[in-house]
Protein backbone atom coordinates (compact mmCIF):
# COMPACT_ATOMS: atom_id res chain seq x y z
CA UNK A 1 0.00 0.00 0.00
CA UNK A 2 1.15 3.50 -0.94
CA UNK A 3 0.44 5.25 2.47
CA UNK A 4 0.48 9.24 1.66
CA UNK A 5 2.52 11.72 3.40
CA UNK A 6 2.29 14.85 5.23
CA UNK A 7 3.97 17.55 7.21
CA UNK A 8 2.96 19.72 9.87
CA UNK A 9 4.43 22.46 11.68
CA UNK A 10 3.79 23.00 15.01
CA UNK A 11 2.28 19.56 16.20
CA UNK A 12 3.33 19.08 19.73
CA UNK A 13 0.93 20.54 20.90
CA UNK A 14 -3.13 22.49 20.63
CA UNK A 15 -4.60 22.53 17.03
CA UNK A 16 -1.33 21.12 15.42
CA UNK A 17 -0.96 17.75 18.09
CA UNK A 18 -4.98 16.95 16.89
CA UNK A 19 -4.24 17.59 13.04
CA UNK A 20 -1.77 15.18 13.14
CA UNK A 21 -3.13 12.54 14.96
CA UNK A 22 -6.33 13.20 12.94
CA UNK A 23 -4.29 12.44 9.42
CA UNK A 24 -2.66 9.46 10.87
CA UNK A 25 -5.79 7.80 11.72
CA UNK A 26 -6.66 9.00 8.22
CA UNK A 27 -3.56 6.67 7.23
CA UNK A 28 -0.88 9.01 6.37
CA UNK A 29 2.14 8.92 7.62
CA UNK A 30 3.92 12.26 8.79
CA UNK A 31 6.53 14.51 10.14
CA UNK A 32 6.06 17.30 12.23
CA UNK A 33 8.07 19.99 13.69
CA UNK A 34 8.35 21.39 17.61
CA UNK A 35 10.45 24.18 18.39
CA UNK A 36 10.65 24.11 22.40
CA UNK A 37 9.16 20.88 23.72
CA UNK A 38 10.64 17.95 22.48
CA UNK A 39 9.16 15.56 25.33
CA UNK A 40 5.65 16.39 23.99
CA UNK A 41 6.81 16.01 20.05
CA UNK A 42 7.86 12.68 21.22
CA UNK A 43 4.89 11.54 22.58
CA UNK A 44 2.60 12.70 19.63
CA UNK A 45 5.10 10.65 17.66
CA UNK A 46 4.64 7.81 19.89
CA UNK A 47 0.96 7.60 19.42
CA UNK A 48 1.44 8.02 15.98
CA UNK A 49 3.67 4.78 15.58
CA UNK A 50 0.84 3.07 18.00
CA UNK A 51 -1.43 3.73 15.29
CA UNK A 52 0.87 1.47 13.25
CA UNK A 53 1.91 4.54 10.69
CA UNK A 54 5.83 5.85 10.36
CA UNK A 55 6.29 9.81 11.92
CA UNK A 56 9.19 12.26 12.28
CA UNK A 57 9.29 14.58 14.18
CA UNK A 58 12.23 17.40 14.83
CA UNK A 59 13.36 20.90 15.38
CA UNK A 60 12.21 23.42 13.49
CA UNK A 61 11.58 27.46 14.07
CA UNK A 62 9.56 28.61 11.20
CA UNK A 63 11.06 32.56 11.97
CA UNK A 64 13.98 30.91 10.71
CA UNK A 65 14.73 30.30 7.04
CA UNK A 66 17.81 28.12 7.82
CA UNK A 67 15.93 25.96 10.14
CA UNK A 68 13.21 25.46 7.87
CA UNK A 69 15.50 24.50 4.96
CA UNK A 70 17.40 22.03 7.63
CA UNK A 71 13.82 20.39 8.38
CA UNK A 72 12.88 19.74 4.96
CA UNK A 73 16.11 18.05 4.02
CA UNK A 74 15.35 16.11 7.07
CA UNK A 75 12.24 15.22 5.99
CA UNK A 76 13.06 14.34 2.42
CA UNK A 77 15.85 11.98 3.74
CA UNK A 78 13.15 10.11 5.87
CA UNK A 79 9.92 10.05 3.12
CA UNK A 80 10.17 9.57 -0.67
CA UNK A 81 7.17 12.40 -1.27
CA UNK A 82 5.49 14.73 0.24
CA UNK A 83 1.59 14.59 -0.36
CA UNK A 84 0.03 16.97 1.91
CA UNK A 85 1.57 20.72 3.88
CA UNK A 86 -0.57 21.31 6.86
CA UNK A 87 1.23 24.85 7.85
CA UNK A 88 -0.02 25.12 11.20
CA UNK A 89 2.66 26.62 13.61
CA UNK A 90 1.64 30.38 14.47
CA UNK A 91 1.71 32.93 17.37
CA UNK A 92 0.41 35.39 18.99
CA UNK A 93 1.97 38.76 20.58
CA UNK A 94 -1.16 41.00 20.91
CA UNK A 95 -1.35 44.69 22.28
CA UNK A 96 -2.11 48.10 20.64
CA UNK A 97 0.26 48.62 17.97
CA UNK A 98 1.56 52.29 19.43
CA UNK A 99 2.84 49.91 22.81
CA UNK A 100 4.25 46.70 20.88
CA UNK A 101 8.09 46.31 20.23
CA UNK A 102 9.35 46.12 16.53
CA UNK A 103 10.63 42.60 17.97
CA UNK A 104 7.31 41.58 18.72
CA UNK A 105 6.00 42.74 15.51
CA UNK A 106 8.19 41.30 13.34
CA UNK A 107 8.18 37.80 15.23
CA UNK A 108 4.32 37.73 14.07
CA UNK A 109 4.74 38.38 10.60
CA UNK A 110 7.68 36.23 10.28
CA UNK A 111 6.31 33.32 11.79
CA UNK A 112 2.75 33.56 11.17
CA UNK A 113 3.87 34.66 7.18
CA UNK A 114 7.10 34.37 6.09
CA UNK A 115 7.30 31.42 7.88
CA UNK A 116 4.12 29.74 5.98
CA UNK A 117 5.16 31.56 2.81
CA UNK A 118 8.88 29.83 3.22
CA UNK A 119 7.54 26.33 3.74
CA UNK A 120 5.22 25.90 0.87
CA UNK A 121 8.01 26.98 -0.97
CA UNK A 122 9.86 24.10 0.07
CA UNK A 123 7.16 21.69 -1.02
CA UNK A 124 6.34 23.26 -4.56
CA UNK A 125 8.99 21.46 -6.19
CA UNK A 126 8.66 17.82 -5.33
CA UNK A 127 4.77 18.78 -5.42
CA UNK A 128 4.83 20.31 -8.93
CA UNK A 129 7.20 17.10 -10.18
CA UNK A 130 5.09 14.80 -9.16
CA UNK A 131 2.09 16.71 -9.93
CA UNK A 132 0.39 16.09 -7.21
CA UNK A 133 -0.43 17.78 -3.88
CA UNK A 134 -2.09 19.98 -1.32
CA UNK A 135 -1.15 22.77 0.86
CA UNK A 136 -3.25 24.25 4.00
CA UNK A 137 -2.61 26.94 5.82
CA UNK A 138 -3.94 27.95 9.32
CA UNK A 139 -5.44 30.92 9.51
CA UNK A 140 -8.17 32.98 12.04
CA UNK A 141 -11.28 35.08 12.27
CA UNK A 142 -8.80 37.65 13.29
CA UNK A 143 -7.75 37.71 9.36
CA UNK A 144 -11.15 39.20 8.69
CA UNK A 145 -12.92 40.36 12.22
CA UNK A 146 -9.78 41.24 14.46
CA UNK A 147 -10.00 42.39 17.87
CA UNK A 148 -8.51 45.10 19.27
CA UNK A 149 -5.14 44.88 19.97
CA UNK A 150 -4.49 41.80 17.24
CA UNK A 151 -3.04 44.41 14.40
CA UNK A 152 0.03 42.28 13.54
CA UNK A 153 -1.98 39.20 13.85
CA UNK A 154 -4.39 40.02 11.72
CA UNK A 155 -2.23 41.21 9.02
CA UNK A 156 -0.03 38.41 9.34
CA UNK A 157 -3.00 36.00 8.97
CA UNK A 158 -4.52 38.38 6.10
CA UNK A 159 -1.53 38.29 4.42
CA UNK A 160 -1.82 34.32 4.96
CA UNK A 161 -5.00 34.58 3.41
CA UNK A 162 -3.75 36.63 0.62
CA UNK A 163 -0.87 34.06 -0.04
CA UNK A 164 -3.05 31.22 -0.09
CA UNK A 165 -5.62 32.61 -3.10
CA UNK A 166 -2.33 33.26 -5.09
CA UNK A 167 -0.48 29.86 -4.94
CA UNK A 168 -3.94 28.74 -5.50
CA UNK A 169 -3.57 30.21 -8.92
CA UNK A 170 0.66 29.76 -9.04
CA UNK A 171 -0.10 26.31 -8.21
CA UNK A 172 -3.63 24.97 -9.88
CA UNK A 173 -1.90 23.81 -13.45
CA UNK A 174 0.27 21.22 -11.28
CA UNK A 175 -2.86 19.60 -9.52
CA UNK A 176 -2.01 21.35 -6.32
CA UNK A 177 -4.93 22.67 -4.74
CA UNK A 178 -3.94 25.48 -1.60
CA UNK A 179 -6.97 26.16 0.28
CA UNK A 180 -6.88 27.56 4.30
CA UNK A 181 -8.89 27.06 7.59
CA UNK A 182 -9.71 29.91 9.79
CA UNK A 183 -10.23 28.97 13.47
CA UNK A 184 -12.42 31.09 15.99
CA UNK A 185 -11.91 30.20 19.49
CA UNK A 186 -10.74 27.35 20.08
CA UNK A 187 -9.53 26.16 23.66
CA UNK A 188 -5.32 25.44 23.34
CA UNK A 189 -2.92 27.47 24.98
CA UNK A 190 -2.77 30.05 22.54
CA UNK A 191 -6.35 31.24 23.91
CA UNK A 192 -6.05 30.20 27.63
CA UNK A 193 -5.42 33.62 28.95
CA UNK A 194 -8.36 35.11 27.22
CA UNK A 195 -10.95 32.17 28.22
CA UNK A 196 -9.41 32.40 31.96
CA UNK A 197 -10.69 36.25 31.70
CA UNK A 198 -13.61 36.19 29.07
CA UNK A 199 -15.19 33.10 28.78
CA UNK A 200 -18.58 34.12 29.40
CA UNK A 201 -18.35 37.22 26.95
CA UNK A 202 -17.03 35.28 24.31
CA UNK A 203 -19.67 32.56 24.47
CA UNK A 204 -22.13 35.13 24.36
CA UNK A 205 -20.79 35.54 20.90
CA UNK A 206 -21.13 32.15 19.81
CA UNK A 207 -24.24 30.12 17.69
CA UNK A 208 -22.91 27.37 18.78
CA UNK A 209 -22.18 27.17 22.53
CA UNK A 210 -18.81 26.16 23.12
CA UNK A 211 -15.22 26.43 22.20
CA UNK A 212 -13.70 24.78 19.08
CA UNK A 213 -12.23 21.66 19.69
CA UNK A 214 -8.27 21.72 18.23
CA UNK A 215 -10.00 18.09 16.67
CA UNK A 216 -13.12 20.23 15.39
CA UNK A 217 -10.28 22.15 13.33
CA UNK A 218 -8.36 19.10 12.43
CA UNK A 219 -11.67 17.46 10.98
CA UNK A 220 -11.51 20.82 8.83
CA UNK A 221 -8.12 20.38 7.38
CA UNK A 222 -8.79 16.13 6.88
CA UNK A 223 -12.31 17.82 5.01
CA UNK A 224 -9.97 20.26 2.43
CA UNK A 225 -7.23 17.03 2.77
CA UNK A 226 -9.27 14.41 1.34
CA UNK A 227 -12.76 14.88 0.34
CA UNK A 228 -12.28 18.55 -1.10
CA UNK A 229 -11.15 17.78 -4.74
CA UNK A 230 -12.88 20.98 -6.08
CA UNK A 231 -12.13 23.35 -3.80
CA UNK A 232 -8.99 25.31 -4.22
CA UNK A 233 -7.72 28.84 -3.12
CA UNK A 234 -10.68 29.14 -0.64
CA UNK A 235 -10.76 29.99 3.40
CA UNK A 236 -12.77 27.69 5.26
CA UNK A 237 -14.03 29.40 8.47
CA UNK A 238 -14.40 27.23 11.27
CA UNK A 239 -16.05 29.33 13.90
CA UNK A 240 -19.21 28.23 15.30
CA UNK A 241 -21.13 31.60 13.83
CA UNK A 242 -18.53 33.66 16.06
CA UNK A 243 -19.84 37.50 15.80
CA UNK A 244 -17.51 39.74 16.43
CA UNK A 245 -18.22 43.30 18.46
P1 LIG B 1 -0.63 26.85 20.40
O1 LIG B 1 -1.43 25.96 21.27
O2 LIG B 1 -0.01 28.07 20.97
O3 LIG B 1 0.49 25.97 19.66
C1 LIG B 1 1.32 26.61 18.72
C2 LIG B 1 2.11 25.57 17.97
O4 LIG B 1 2.97 26.28 17.07
C3 LIG B 1 2.99 24.74 18.89
O5 LIG B 1 3.10 23.43 18.37
C4 LIG B 1 4.33 25.47 18.82
O6 LIG B 1 5.45 24.63 19.05
C5 LIG B 1 4.32 25.93 17.39
N1 LIG B 1 5.17 27.10 17.19
C6 LIG B 1 5.11 28.29 17.81
N2 LIG B 1 6.07 29.11 17.37
C7 LIG B 1 6.76 28.40 16.45
C8 LIG B 1 7.89 28.66 15.65
N3 LIG B 1 8.52 29.84 15.69
N4 LIG B 1 8.34 27.69 14.82
C9 LIG B 1 7.70 26.51 14.77
N5 LIG B 1 6.65 26.16 15.50
C10 LIG B 1 6.18 27.11 16.33
O7 LIG B 1 -1.49 27.36 19.17
P2 LIG B 1 -2.83 26.76 18.54
O8 LIG B 1 -3.96 27.40 19.23
O9 LIG B 1 -2.75 25.30 18.43
O10 LIG B 1 -2.74 27.44 17.09
C11 LIG B 1 -2.32 26.73 15.93
C12 LIG B 1 -2.57 27.61 14.71
O11 LIG B 1 -3.96 27.96 14.65
C13 LIG B 1 -1.81 28.93 14.72
O12 LIG B 1 -1.41 29.25 13.41
C14 LIG B 1 -2.85 29.94 15.20
O13 LIG B 1 -2.56 31.23 14.79
C15 LIG B 1 -4.10 29.37 14.58
N6 LIG B 1 -5.34 29.79 15.26
C16 LIG B 1 -5.58 29.41 16.56
C17 LIG B 1 -6.76 29.84 17.17
C18 LIG B 1 -7.12 29.47 18.59
O14 LIG B 1 -8.18 29.93 19.06
N7 LIG B 1 -6.34 28.68 19.30
C19 LIG B 1 -7.67 30.63 16.46
C20 LIG B 1 -7.37 30.98 15.16
C21 LIG B 1 -6.20 30.55 14.57
P3 LIG B 1 6.00 24.32 20.59
O15 LIG B 1 4.98 23.42 21.23
O16 LIG B 1 7.27 23.59 20.38
O17 LIG B 1 6.13 25.64 21.27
Amino acid sequence: MNLKTAVVTGGSRGIGKAVVLALAEAGYQVAFSYVRDEAAAQAVRDDVEKMGRACFTAQCDVGDAHSITAFFAQVEQRFERIDLLVNNAGITRDGLLATLSVEAISEVIQTNLIGTLLCCRQVMPGMMRQRQGCIINLSSVAAQKPGKGQSSYAAAKGGVEALTRALAVELAPRNIRVNAVAPGIVSTDMTAALLDLHAQEVQSRLLIKRFALPADIAEAVLYLAERATYVTGEVLSVNGGLKMP
